[in-house]
């Protein structure tokens, strides 16, 4: 078998196939400059158009609040057809392989005749705008599949905000017809907790000898973890990671009963061969027919959706908070006195509050 390329080298670009004529695109581009129409791009979601698809995407994006009000219309209407994949949070730090996984089973699913969207949350973009999983030429093979869609994550704005994007353009990638979808991030953080509460099914890539400290991996990722992948399990490595599954098997063991009533596995992979990517699926699947029969799949679901609209609620609040040119100021000076002890940061906290509410 000849060895895959690795999703980290950068390759001569690979154009991806069209799916609508670079025609048909420029028109209704040019169109949207001029009045972006809500049923005609929602039309276009549902016949599975991709250029449509992005564009709609763009707009859940665009901190305009024109865009916003022509997303969300986009949203609600797109809402009745959606809900009908398997939605995949897939997480583990940065080098693990989770590109190279992604594509691995990414090919193997679009082999087997499903349509995988990829949409991805980096909890880098929140300080700085840059980010920890974009910055390579990714998923090479898998971009250039028609049946594959790709977005990297969101690139500015809070945490909260990038989620909820990420969480609305579920939404729109079920409704134009993907079945199977991934999200993406990495082990470093809290946007496992985000991840976690838009999935159906939660995956932690490892590896074997390096140890949870080195690997950054918090316990409460392990807990959320549904099903544990040991990865690179290959070469030299395979004792090592039959090894380090034995070691998280017994690991999971002394964790708290599941509320799903699923016992989480631990799997073995090499991502670069294409070894152990079918368990991975089979796993999915198996706790699919569980969850379905014992409700918790649709428990989770509405779990889930409650989560989003507080969490909507409170993304939103913050934002108005914060992004008045008036308080901005009036926040300024608050931490100034606080840093030369003339207020206490509670005091201020409530000053500023009580003029936001009085206004
Ligand atoms: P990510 O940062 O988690 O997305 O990791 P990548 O998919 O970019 O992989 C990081 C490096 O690990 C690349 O050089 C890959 O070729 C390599 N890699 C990924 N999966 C495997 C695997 O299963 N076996 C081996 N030996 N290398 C792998």
């Amino acid at each position: 078998m000849t060895k895959k390329k690795s999703a980290l080298n950068v390759m001569k670009g690979i154009d991806a196939p069209e799916t609508v004529s670079k025609d048909a695109a420029k028109r209704f581009l040019a169109k949207r400059k001029k009045d972006l129409n809500v049923d005609e791009t929602v039309k276009g979601i549902l016949s599975g158009n991709i250029s449509v698809l992005s564009l709609a995407i763009t707009l859940i994006e665009s901190n305009l609040p024109k865009h916003q009000v022509i997303a969300k219309n986009i949203i609600e209407k797109c809402l009745p057809y959606s809900g009908n994949s398997i939605r995949v949070g897939i997480t583990g730090v940065p080098g693990v392989g989770k590109s190279t996984f992604i594509e691995a089973l990414g090919i193997y699913l679009i082999n087997k005749g499903h349509k995988l969207a990829v949409l991805a949350i980096d909890p880098s973009s929140e300080q700085s705008g840059g980010s920890i999983l974009g910055d390579k030429t990714r998923m090479e093979q898998l971009s250039a599949d028609k049946n594959a869609f790709i977005r990297p994550s969101p690139s500015s704005g809070s945490l909260g905000g990038v989620a909820r994007k990420t969480r609305e353009s579920i939404i729109l990638c079920e409704a134009a017809g993907f079945d199977t979808i991934f999200i993406e991030t990495v082990g470093v953080g809290q946007s496992e907790t985000k991840v976690h509460s838009m999935v159906d099914f939660f995956l932690l890539l490892m590896l074997a000898g390096a140890g949870d400290e080195l690997q950054g991996i918090k316990r409460g990722i392990m807990e959320m973890a549904d099903t544990i992948i040991i990865n690179k399990a290959d070469g030299n490595n395979v004792h090592k990671a039959k090894l380090a599954q034995k070691e998280y098997e017994n690991a999971l063991h002394l964790f708290p009963p599941t509320q799903s009533g699923w016992t989480p596995d631990v799997l073995l992979t090499s991502a670069v061969n294409s070894t152990g990517i079918e368990d991975v699926w089979l796993n999915i699947k198996k706790y699919q027919k569980l969850t379905s029969k014992n409700g918790y799949w649709l428990q989770n679901r509405h779990r889930q959706a409650k989560f989003w609209m507080h969490e909507t609620i409170l993304e939103s609040l913050k934002s108005n908070f914060y992004n008045d040119a008036v308080r901005k100021k009036q926040i300024k000076e608050f931490e100034k006195n606080v840093l030369e002890g003339k207020i206490s940061p509670f005091e201020a906290a409530q000053e500023l509050l009580d003029k936001y509410f009085k206004f």
